[in-house]
């Protein structure tokens, strides 16, 4: 049989996945990139704290998509199986706290990704960097670098061009006309795993930097609980970056403070202390809540130990925007999944595929992102695979 040759633009974990698959398999592939170096965004993921994937299982860890696409291509390449590609590359991994999956204690990112290319490049890899993709058919791609255009005849092309924050990376969502141009339905890209921007930010500019631990974020019925982190702008951590779909749906964004403990019984607690500041440090409440509580709160209501325990109970975000999209974490938006068919083949144009963040999908940090990436690809290169 024929040695099928495949064409991959962008160097993201998406198109290292895709790539490892179809050279382990014997085709022949060379990865195209604008940048000077691999997959500049999985490094910048590195440096917060490389979460790879998550120890859920399986049936919960799908449920964090809002793509059956995903989840099926989840189910098929899962968070064991990619934990098991890593430890054969030689990088072995630990599960963290709230099931965060992580490198080794002492590897870093860089080494993880040179341990993936090096892999690749063993099995015949051929990389292109400096290669600005700027038009396709249906076997040919077409590239400006330094000042000349190239084309690359492939059988097949898969691209993984991101999504549209921390452009520096690459990720610029400047193929997101040429794309709609050529019929490939798109949408705008908007903010997702974004902090909040708050109205009072000003008064909570002080105390940026302080966490709140355990409490719960929720949103009509949804509901997150875990660490917040107050920042310049307003407050950010999981709950909040869980909850950006519920913010742009319109739904008011409210905290419990105090999760473990029913109002009637805070309420108790309250009228039980000496004075108000008592009765809220005896509920232990961090310092910034009962500041934040005693802004919010009218002197009457501060001092009412029912309407107190309510507002800590129900203490509405007045949230004034997601973060800059340059900012965020991830992006929805891109190529419509109504583009695409299950195995992430473009529908009006059968020999090319697009995968990872470039979709409009959407799932929290915590791994998710990474492994939705890499599971779109192993996905996209199976089916390139089994074509005759
Ligand atoms: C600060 C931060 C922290 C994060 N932390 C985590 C985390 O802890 N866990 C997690 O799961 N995820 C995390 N993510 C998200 C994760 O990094 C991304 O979801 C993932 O990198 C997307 O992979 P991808 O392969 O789809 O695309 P990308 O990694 O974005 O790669 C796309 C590539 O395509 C190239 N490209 C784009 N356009 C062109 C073009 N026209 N021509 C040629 N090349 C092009 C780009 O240069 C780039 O290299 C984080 C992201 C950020 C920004």
């Amino acid at each position: 049989m024929k040695t099928k040759s495949v064409g991959i633009v962008g160097t993201g974990p998406a198109a290292l996945m895709a790539g490892t698959v179809l050279l382990e398999k014997g085709c022949k592939v060379v990865f195209f990139d604008q940048k000077k170096a691999v997959a500049r965004k999985f490094l910048v993921a590195g440096n917060g704290g490389f979460n790879l994937t998550n120890d859920e299982e399986l049936i919960k860890f799908v449920s964090h998509y809002n793509s059956e696409t995903i989840k099926d291509s989840v189910r098929s390449f899962n968070n064991t199986d990619f934990r098991v590609f890593l430890s054969k590359i030689g990088i072995e991994t630990f599960v963290g706290s709230s099931g965060k999956i992580f490198p080794l204690k002492g590897i870093k990112p860089i080494e993880v990704l040179k341990a993936w290319q090096d892999y690749l490049i063993h099995l015949g890899a051929i990389f292109k960097m400096e290669h600005v993709l700027n038009d396709f058919n249906e076997n040919e791609l077409f590239f400006e670098s330094k000042g000349t255009i190239n084309v690359y005849k492939f059988d097949y092309s898969i691209f993984a061009l991101g999504g549209f924050s921390w452009s520096i990376t690459g990720s610029d969502g400047n193929w997101l006309k040429p794309f709609s141009e050529k019929g490939i339905q798109c949408k705008k890209f908007e903010a997702s795993n974004s902090g909040f921007e708050l109205l009072e930010s000003e008064f909570l500019k002080d105390y940026a930097g302080k966490t709140i631990k355990n409490c719960k974020v929720f949103a009509g019925n949804e509901e997150k609980f875990g660490e917040l982190v107050i920042t310049e702008y307003g407050i950010e951590g999981p709950p909040i970056y869980a909850l950006n779909a519920s913010y742009r749906e319109g739904k008011t964004i409210k905290i419990d403070f105090k999760p473990s403990l029913t109002e009637t019984l805070i309420a108790d607690k309250l009228k039980k202390a000496k004075n108000t500041s008592e009765g809220l440090r005896d509920l232990k409440l961090p310092k910034v809540v009962i500041a934040w509580l005693k802004f919010t709160l009218n002197k009457e209501d501060y001092q009412n130990k029912i309407k107190l325990a309510e507002t800590i109970k129900n203490f509405q975000l007045n949230v004034s925007n997601l973060r800059p999209i340059d900012e965020v974490i991830s992006t929805i938006g891109g190529v419509d999944m109504n583009s695409i068919n299950e195995t992430f083949q473009i529908k009006n144009f059968p020999k090319s595929y697009c995968i990872g963040e470039m979709l409009d999908w959407d799932a929290p940090t915590g791994g998710y992102l990474i492994q939705g990436c890499v599971s779109s690809g192993h996905a996209a290169a199976n089916s390139i695979i089994s074509h005759s």
